[in-house]
């Protein structure tokens, strides 16, 4: 079986269309998201809505749970709290309600998922080295977790110490574990500008990274036209 795993879609519905149809490509049957299906970009009813109506596993992100909310945004970087107090007025109540009924961690067959980190997941901690992977290599019980938070791809793999990979592909071997993080389909921040998420196939126990081109023009006309800033239709085409 093969399972599409992807996040950090941020409301970037060309980015969602383009994975969607790369995984069908690619001969998956299934999918799962990581969370942060709104936020930064254009899209965030059109893309909550593909998500909701294919109803797969879906994990709570932090500018989900941000958008789902009343709470004060004052504390946060002022382009994403711009753009959240825009989202929270596009979704009408059903749509943040659910938003707001996102688990932060789930079991899909034998992997867990989660937005952040297994280490207190609601704190929303950023795990970008392997000292940060070692938290949360603490809290994971199953073989393999994907998550996303950072939207940079990359694997951290546990055997006798834990060690970071960044990799088009990886063979799950024995006697380890791994903690993936399947980069970000709608803002990755890794320096290629492409929707990026994973194709775990579980008979040959591999986990590919795909990178998928899509009509970023599109999507940055729609941030500009909805009056949203200008920095976030431009960090698309850097990949920043
Ligand atoms: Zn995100």
């Amino acid at each position: 079986m093969r399972t599409a795993i992807f996040g950090d879609i941020h409301a970037n519905l060309e980015a969602l269309e383009a994975v969607m149809a790369d995984a069908k490509l690619q001969g998956v049957t299934d999918f799962v998201c990581l969370g942060d299906v709104v936020g930064y970009n254009a899209d965030p009813v059109a893309c909550l809505n593909i998500i909701r109506e294919m109803n797969f596993p879906t994990v709570k992100g932090n500018h989900d749970s941000d958008a789902s909310e009343n709470h004060s945004l004052e504390n946060m970087n002022p382009v994403a709290a711009f753009a959240l107090q825009w989202t929270r007025e596009q979704l009408d109540e059903d749509q943040r309600l659910w938003l707001k009924r996102l688990r932060m961690v789930r079991q899909v067959s034998d992997y867990t998922i989660v937005h952040s980190t297994l280490d207190q997941p609601v704190n929303w901690n950023y795990v970008t080295n392997r000292f940060d992977a070692m938290s949360n290599f603490s809290y994971q019980f199953t073989k393999l977790c994907f998550h996303g938070h950072t939207h940079v791809p990359k694997v951290y793999v546990k055997s006798d110490k834990v060690r970071e990979v960044t990799a088009d592909s990886v063979k799950i071997e024995a006697n380890a574990k791994y903690f993936i993080n399947a980069g970000s389909v709608g803002q990755p921040r890794d320096g290629d500008p492409r929707a990026c998420y994973v194709i775990y196939d579980n008979e040959s126990e591999i986990i590919v990274f795909r990178r998928v081109d899509y009509d970023m023009a599109k999507t940055q006309e729609k941030i500009l036209a909805a009056g949203l800033p200008e920095m976030l239709a431009e960090r698309l085409a850097e990949g920043r």
